[in-house]
């Protein structure tokens, strides 16, 4: 028991170190999808005075403190989207074990909530056109049935609520062509409902209201805003250890 805790100790910090630097990478393929570039290549630069980074400035969440949130080269402002998807990587990993231990469910837990967090922030930059949201969601759709027979926060057999607030969603969105909205409609329901089975009425209600609100143009900014939210109580209440 005694050599349990001491490794837990040990992992505990790992995973927030380990979780910050994989949020560092997800800027990166968050920023490069967005302008079409390789995720890969070059190596990182700011993107003003386009002067090469160091180790020194890539410290996850440290490098922006320490720098007041400026380039260290031409003092050009960094955007905080950078120190927060750090952070908020560094919490998923980490809160994530500190919950479930090691283990399939850490995996299913920390993976699935990374991906839709990253999935998230590309959504509210507005920067989903390509790859098609529906690609998204097919691939989401696989990633969080395949593990169904170990994963504890999903039933199978209530799924038929989420397809009757996708079958809902459709209608919301029916006279325009905002179908990444509809796309995300469903998907940020099918996610909240698979973690929140008890609550899914009192879920299915800002879910609703924002597919409402994404079926005119002047209130789908709104709508983004509201799934955004949606999404990141959502990922909280999933990793959340207290
Ligand atoms: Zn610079």
């Amino acid at each position: 028991m005694a050599e349990n805790e001491a490794l837990k100790l040990l992992l505990t910090p790992f995973f927030f170190i380990f979780g910050s630097l994989l949020g560092s990478f997800s800027n990166v393929v968050i920023l490069r999808m967005a302008s079409g570039k390789s995720v890969i290549f070059p190596p990182s630069a700011c993107p003003k005075c386009n002067h090469q980074l160091h180790a020194i400035d890539l410290i996850p969440v440290l490098s922006w403190l320490t720098l007041r949130g400026r380039c260290r080269y031409c003092q050009t402002p960094i955007a905080w989207q950078y120190p927060v998807v750090e952070a908020c990587m560094a919490m998923i990993l980490g809160f994530s074990y500190m919950k479930v231990g090691l283990g399939l469910t850490f995996i299913v837990l920390a993976g699935r909530s990374a991906i839709w967090f990253v999935a998230s922030v590309l959504f509210v930059r507005n920067e989903v056109q390509s790859p098609n949201p529906f690609a998204w969601a097919v691939i989401f759709y696989v990633y969080l049935n395949f593990p169904l027979g170990v994963c504890p926060f999903v039933d199978r057999q209530v799924l038929a609520i989420p397809v009757i607030a996708a079958i809902i969603a459709y209608i919301a969105s029916f006279r325009n062509d905002r179908a990444n909205d509809f796309a995300w409609g469903c998907l940020s329901f099918i996610f909240i409902y698979s973690l929140l089975p008890k609550f899914s009425l009192a879920a299915a209600i800002p879910v609703f209201a924002a597919g409402i609100l994404s079926s005119h143009a002047k209130t789908s900014r709104a709508a983004h805003l509201l799934f955004f939210a949606l999404q990141i109580i959502a990922i909280a209440v999933a990793i959340s250890p207290f």
